[in-house]
């Protein structure tokens, strides 16, 4: 098998992938494969999600978070980060200008903190569905009675990142819930009727490309109907300050082989590839991705939500980033999503299929 055999045959058939297919495709790095990877993730994305691009305004609501997962600047250790929460009158307000600007979904973000309680959440929730928007949480691991009375309350999808399916990295870099709980929580949600999202770090400390091949495997298996992966950002602040981060093109081929595996799924072009990369979003816009979220978190608290450092965007006026990413969407030739953008889920059969 040659790696382009193995790309034309699951551009044709996702659901005969293998995992050697992607370890094959992911080793290859010649110019000329690379530019064929991008081409075909390209086409089916034009063929199954068409030439929209959604845009989901994301606030980021609260940096507290009682986790301590290695790699991120909001864990519980650093205590060098001013902490901030949002009251609900601010989220909401920020929901509604949102939505005036033209955002038909609204993620509302946050380290795990408690604090939002099953009741406050749910009131938030209906209060922002109000403006004829959909909303996407994005909270971590909390209770089945607490996703069920957020899906009550109108939530639409949840984004919890799987981060990497090889278990026993999971458990090195998360000191506080295994690999178990998380993939217990994601069946949860599909339970519940939310859109769920999973995805991968791509470039974590001893993640090898088997790994990276399962995390394609894992968000296939789970049919997710959005799909987040960007690169490890190391951050100064934490325990993995003098690592390595993940590599541009690496990422860019892991979301055009999501696209290829799962062909009517969302997939963001992630901050975290504008960050490492100047045009790293209109990049991935062109490989596979289909999704924009421009941050709508308002100052004062905005340059305090730091995953990883250098994050863009941070010292932008804090309206700013919906219409600079509808330019963005414009200047590529794409259209702005009008719709909510909710999967539309598409029967794979050989006539739509790749040939
Ligand atoms: N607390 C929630 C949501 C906020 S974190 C949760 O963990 O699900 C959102 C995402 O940021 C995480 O899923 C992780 O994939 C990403 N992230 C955190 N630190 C990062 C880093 N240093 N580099 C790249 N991505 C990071
Ligand atoms: Fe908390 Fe999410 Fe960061 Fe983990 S990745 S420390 S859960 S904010």
């Amino acid at each position: 098998m040659t790696p382009l055999r193995a790309l034309e045959r699951i551009a044709r058939n996702p659901d005969s992938v293998e995992k050697e297919d992607l370890v094959l495709i992911l080793r290859e790095n010649s110019k000329e494969f690379n530019e064929k990877l991008f081409k075909t993730a390209d086409e089916i994305r034009e063929r199954y999600v068409g030439n929209e691009v959604h845009v989901r305004a994301l606030i980021e609501f609260s940096n507290y978070c009682r986790k301590n997962c290695l790699y991120c600047g909001l864990r519980r250790s650093n205590r060098e980060l001013k902490r901030y929460r949002m009251t609900p009158q601010e989220i909401i307000r920020r929901a509604e200008i949102s939505a005036k600007m033209g955002a038909r979904t609204i993620v509302l973000q946050s380290g795990e903190d408690l604090y939002y309680t099953k009741e406050i959440l749910s009131d938030i929730i209906r209060k922002i569905k109000k403006f004829d928007v959909a909303v996407t949480l994005s909270v971590g691991e909390r209770t089945y009675e607490e996703y069920e009375a957020w899906k009550m309350a109108g939530a639409d999808r949840f984004l919890m990142r799987h981060e990497t399916a090889n278990k026993e990295l999971y458990r090195k870099l998360h000191p506080d819930t295994p690999f178990e709980e998380r993939v217990k929580c994601l069946h949860w949600l599909k339970k519940l009727g939310y859109e769920v999202g999973a995805g991968n770090i791509v470039g974590l400390p001893g993640q090898t490309v088997e790994d990276l091949a399962d995390d394609l495997l894992f968000v296939k298996e789970l049919d997710a109907d959005m799909v987040g992966i960007g690169p490890f950002i190391p951050h100064p602040q934490t325990p993995l300050r003098n690592e390595k981060g993940g590599d541009f093109l690496t990422s860019l081929k892991m979301i055009a082989l999501a696209r290829i595996l799962i062909p009517d799924t969302n997939i963001p072009a992630t901050t975290a590839m504008g960050t490492i990369h100047p045009n790293g979003r209109q990049i991935a816009l062109k490989c596979g991705a289909n999704v924009i979220m421009p941050v709508m978190t308002p100052s004062p608290y905005r340059p305090l939500y730091q995953l990883y450092p250098g994050k863009i965007c941070v010292s932008e006026s804090d309206t700013k980033c919906i219409p600079c990413v509808f330019h963005m969407i414009r200047a590529l030739g794409r259209e702005v999503g009008k719709s909510y953008g909710s999967r539309k889920k598409v029967t794979i059969s050989s006539s739509t299929s790749c040939s």
